[in-house]
């Protein structure tokens, strides 16, 4: 059995938010690389060279990618031979947020009721899912998002008796309707089946899945790229104004569900589709 002091938890999800914020992960910036190499558009190109100076400059000068710094979404998956000490680990999670987006100058971007809507002004509290998991580290991922992308979210209940083609066409049509509001190119991630909510949280997870990694399952490989292929001919292009890359990257994680239904949630992640991830 291993003890970790939260105090610990508070230091490592600060620096996540402050290093998520700056610094886009290495398979993003790639590719943007790739994506300029493949747009068609002259302007979709240049708008693609911007997004890389862009990213270049935050990583180097510590600042963010972009100004809206995201409502933090923690993952964090504890070891079951892990003991945490010194206090809850929810309280811990949302002060390294509080510490985070205080030092690090992030704009705090959420506010502590729907409907009243007052800032909190230190970005908490944080969406926190944990898990547990074998050995004895605490893995925590941080992936500040943006709501651009976050109000293009969709969902739909299918029956069982809908095809492949039904799903795919779906989830095309979000990103149809979703535009030029999620800053394009966009990653798609789809939770497919468990109930409503294991979906929702599943679409969430895609998005931290490396871009152009295909699911293991052929089955569900095909679906992304064929996803990606007419999403892409949508010709919403970068930034909106026209172009042959719409999407980086496409991810469905599917699960288990029952006979009687298939839910299917669409999150769209932004062309700063942030995550920064550490161990203890
Ligand atoms: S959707 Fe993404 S790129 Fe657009 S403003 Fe929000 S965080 Fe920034």
């Amino acid at each position: 059995m291993k003890t970790v002091h939260v105090s610990e938890i508070t230091a490592l999800v600060r620096a996540l938010c402050i290093k998520a914020n700056c610094e886009l992960p290495a398979d993003i910036r790639e590719s943007f690389v790739k994506g300029q190499a493949a747009e068609k558009s002259p302007l979709g190109k240049e708008i693609f060279g911007k997004m890389i100076d862009n990213c270049d400059l935050a990583c180097k000068n510590g600042v963010p990618v972009c100004q809206d710094t995201g409502m933090a979404v923690v993952f964090a998956e504890i070891g079951q031979e892990v003991h945490l000490e010194g206090g809850l680990l929810e309280d811990a999670v949302n002060e390294g947020v509080r510490q985070g987006y205080r030092d690090g100058y992030l704009r705090c971007s959420v506010v502590g009721d729907p409907l009243r809507r007052v800032n909190t002004d230190d970005n908490t509290p944080a969406i926190l899912y944990t898990s547990l998991a074998a050995g004895d580290e605490v893995h925590i991922t941080v992936a500040p998002k943006g709501f651009g992308s976050e109000n293009m979210s969709a969902m739909k209940m299918f029956t069982p008796a809908a095809s492949k083609e039904d799903i795919i066409g779906f989830i095309v049509d979000a990103c149809s309707r979703a535009g030029s509001n999620p800053c394009p190119p966009i990653v798609i991630g789809v939770g497919l089946g468990g109930t409503s909510d294991k979906a929702a949280y599943l679409a969430k997870r895609a998005l931290m899945r490396p871009a152009g990694q295909r699911a293991a399952d052929p089955l569900y490989a095909e679906m992304e790229e064929e996803i990606l292929r007419r999403v892409n001919a949508l010709g919403i292009g970068p930034q909106g104004l026209g172009g042959t890359v719409t999407a980086l990257a496409a991810a469905i994680e599917p699960y288990a569900t029952h006979i009687a239904g298939l839910p299917c949630v669409v999150n769209i992640g932004c062309h700063v589709t942030r995550h920064a991830e550490g161990k203890l």
